[in-house]
């Protein structure tokens, strides 16, 4: 149980060394913008596996940011000291997961072990980036940090889930038993401008499959339930947990908890994008969590934290960016009409 509330390190504005291991990706990416508009240094570090060029190519010439190629499941030599590393480095949807099982979970497990030794020789804070795919399909709702999970350890999903709470406990392990300052969050359905577009994941299939006129997959009934976090709100909590001090030493759960059914999501995005989509339902991948929404008391209570950017807000700079990747269909001009994106009533 957690009791007293720790303090958040005064922000003295004095300019760190960063490494972000995973910069390049969706979430990484956005990491790096907001860690450099904050005056520090960045090492971004990716094996451009799910992570694109495109996402830091704004950034290839910013005097404080540096880019190197790498796959963290080798080991990692900096030689500049670093301050702080966070560990996004791993593919999240489950199709990209899934693709090379045996990768994902090596990522995770050995992966992190190289960060975090590379963590110790530094002596730098350490962040890693786990997930609310730690409670597998859960029992209980909403997920509290204190809840164990109901993970099948040999499904298709395993190399993730697995791979991930592995990598929790190399985390307080090396926290106990090697001094490394690491802390954990587990971040629940992040969405936002940068997701790649085959992606596999709900918003980024839903909102492209509209842009395109092609069949809104629904897989099983669609009565299953996520919550979804805009990649800003996200973004200011993984900045949250690294500033927080002294070290929670427990994992913080970092999503938004406006809870949507599937089917209530195909009918919020047929709201937003005029397209003439027909639906068609397919059968329900193997362990699909039925429910998911996070209970966030730990993070107001620790960070401070709560998103504020509703879906009503998050979604139309989600469709347009993957507008401009995917011209919609002749004759549309705006993808989302903004006063359609003012009428979904859910809020976090
Ligand atoms: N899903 C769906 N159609 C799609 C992609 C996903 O119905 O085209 C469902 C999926 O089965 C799951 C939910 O949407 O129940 C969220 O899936 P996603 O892959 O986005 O994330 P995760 O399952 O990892 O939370």
């Amino acid at each position: 149980m957690v009791t007293a509330p720790p303090i958040r390190r005064p922000d003295d504005g004095a300019p760190r060394t960063v490494l972000v291991a995973g910069g390049a990706g969706f979430v990484g990416s956005h990491l790096c913008d907001a860690l450099l508009a904050a005056g520090h240094t960045v090492i971004c570090l990716d094996s451009f596996l799910t992570g694109s060029e495109t996402n830091v190519a704004p950034l290839e010439n910013h005097p404080r940011f540096r880019l190197v190629r790498h796959d963290i499941c080798e080991p990692v030599a900096i030689e500049e000291p670093l301050d702080e590393i966070y560990n996004l480095a791993c593919a999240a949807s489950p199709p990209h997961y899934q693709a090379d099982r045996v990768h994902t979970m090596l990522t995770s497990v050995q992966g992190t072990h190289n960060l975090l030794t590379l963590a110790r020789a530094h002596g730098a804070r350490f962040l890693q980036a786990s997930t609310s795919e730690v409670y597998g399909d859960p029992e209980e709702h909403p997920q509290t940090e204190d809840y164990r999970g109901n993970v099948n350890c040999t499904g298709p999903r395993a190399c993730y889930d697995e791979g991930k709470r592995a990598a929790e406990t190399l985390c307080f392990d090396m926290l106990h038993g090697a001094g490394v300052d690491a802390r954990v969050v587990r971040i629940f359905n992040t969405y936002g401008p940068r997701m790649r577009a085959d992606d596999g994941r709900i918003i980024s299939n839903l909102v492209v499959q509209a842009l395109r006129n092609a069949p809104l997959t629904v897989y099983g009934s669609g009565a299953q339930t996520r919550s979804f976090c805009y990649v800003s709100d996200l973004v200011d909590g993984l900045m949250a947990m690294m500033a927080v001090t002294p070290n929670p030493q427990v994992p913080v759960n970092l999503g938004n908890p406006g809870e949507f059914a599937v089917r209530d999501l195909v009918a919020i995005i047929r709201s937003l994008i005029p397209t003439s989509s027909p639906v068609e339902h397919r059968p329900l991948p193997q362990d699909d969590p039925r429910r998911r929404r996070p209970d966030i008391s730990r993070a107001k209570t620790l960070l401070g934290w709560a998103p504020r950017v509703t879906l009503a807000e998050g979604l139309p700079p989600t469709i347009d960016w993957f507008a401009q990747l995917a011209p919609p269909a002749a004759g549309r001009r705006d993808a989302v009409p903004r006063e359609r994106a003012s009428n979904i009533g859910a809020t976090p």
